[in-house]
């Protein structure tokens, strides 16, 4: 593998300008990778669902919109899903929402230091990009839970609230088309987002039951990621059955291991996709991954006590390794271990039994440049955007250290 497949990948770029496409008269998606948004040319207006990921996104969008935009609805609040709503609001739309989308909006102005440096870990933006606050986003002017219906021209809206990947989701089913808009309750080729490491946790089985309601529809259409990419007939079918399959399989295989107290570090090692959906083009593991999803399910039913007493009410980390540390006695004997393990390619077992040294001695420029070595091939194997992206951040913190480090030692009297 060349040095060029470390590349952090960032998927949400200010700049990348959205596809747009007509799929049937009047019905139009504009695309940028992470998802996207769809919209109803309806006759007697526009109804809009989502707005994109930014104003300059947004507004590249306004002009291919035909009619005065009468209505936005949010799939949910993800501020990839909001974030150029201001750019919509010229004709004064009603703006729908689930009822639990403010709390959400609020969670994101009073964690704002925290987000930003998630978002830039995970999409691998500079933290600033994440900086806007509450001015950002327009709120509702409605919210519902349960089903709301309205019509508009020559089609019927039919909005029915759901948790999924979060609290706030909203599907929408239009009956004269037989289409249905799921948000990211299904991501496009994408594994489902069930497990994010950074994030609350999400709601395996209602999700699988939301997506449960929408199969029994027997859609033609299924606009999902947002409401950004489109499946039709087989593929819409097939769409659904995986994702169902998949998040009930995985959710009750966690459920069935909680039930027989197997340890979490050993559940996200054991808990496997079905052989025959392995490869499903429905299921790629581009941005989440199985491991994510048992983390996120065990943490929704299960408290964070793993039953060993020493795990209970534990003394600081750093505190423990450096005991640890103190009878192995010998920083040689670390590092010697750490290339033999790296040798068999046993990076992860190499980057924790490391974390000993690190977590005693953490401006051992050695052992940081052995952990970047180690987190580089934990990259170099990995295809999944989340988790490559939290390794790329490390490798690039611990060249930052290392700078600092040497910066100091040269500046020092000699
Ligand atoms: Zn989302």
């Amino acid at each position: 593998m060349s040095e060029r497949d470390i590349k952090p990948i960032n998927i949400l770029t200010r700049i990348s300008k959205p596809v747009i496409k007509e799929h049937m008269e009047g019905v139009y998606t504009a695309t940028v990778p992470i998802g996207g948004i769809v919209w109803f040319e309806t006759g007697q207006g526009t109804v809009l669902i989502d707005t994109l990921v930014n104003i300059p996104m947004a507004e590249h969008v306004l002009s291919s919109i035909h009619e005065k935009i009468k209505y936005i609805i949010y799939t949910h609040g993800h501020s990839d899903h909001v974030g150029g709503s201001k750019v919509f609001m010229v004709d004064n739309p009603e703006v729908i929402a689930s009822i639990f989308l403010p709390d959400r909006f609020e969670r994101y102005q009073f964690l704002k230091p925290y987000r930003n440096l998630i978002a830039a870990m995970q999409f691998n933006i500079p933290k600033q990009l994440f900086g806007q606050g509450l001015e950002k986003y327009v709120y509702p002017t409605k919210t519902f839970f349960g089903d709301y219906t309205f019509e508009l021209g020559r089609y019927t809206f039919e909005l029915h609230t759901a948790r999924g990947e979060t609290d706030d989701a909203i599907w929408v089913y239009v009956p004269e088309l037989n289409a249905v808009v799921v948000g990211d309750l299904i991501m496009g080729s994408w594994f489902p987002n069930v497990g994010n490491p950074w994030k609350p946790t999400r709601f395996a089985l209602d999700w699988v039951k939301a997506l449960e309601r929408i199969q029994a529809l027997e859609p033609d259409y299924v606009f999902c990621k947002g409401g950004g990419y489109l499946f039709k007939g087989d593929n819409a079918k097939k769409a659904l059955n995986d994702n169902i399959e998949v998040i009930r399989s995985l959710h009750d295989q966690v459920v069935k291991l909680i039930n027989e107290e197997m340890h979490i570090s050993e559940m996200i090692h054991t808990v496997k996709v079905p052989e025959h959906l392995k490869n499903s083009r429905f299921l790629k593991q581009a941005y989440s991954r199985p491991e994510f999803f048992v983390y996120n399910v065990y943490r929704w039913y299960h408290g964070y006590y793993d039953h060993n007493p020493a795990h209970l009410i534990p003394r600081p980390e750093e505190e423990v390794m450096k005991e640890i540390y103190g009878l192995i006695g010998d920083k040689g004997k670390i590092i010697s271990r750490v290339n033999n393990l790296f040798d068999q390619e046993q990076y992860q077992l190499a980057l924790q039994v490391l974390d000993i040294l690190l977590q005693s001695e953490p401006k051992d420029v050695e052992a940081l440049r052995l952990r970047m070595k180690l987190v580089k091939s934990l990259a170099l194997k990995d295809s999944c955007i989340m988790s490559k992206n939290a390794y790329f951040y490390s490798i690039k913190k611990d060249k930052q250290a290392i700078h600092r480090i040497q910066k100091n030692s040269n500046n020092k009297p000699k």
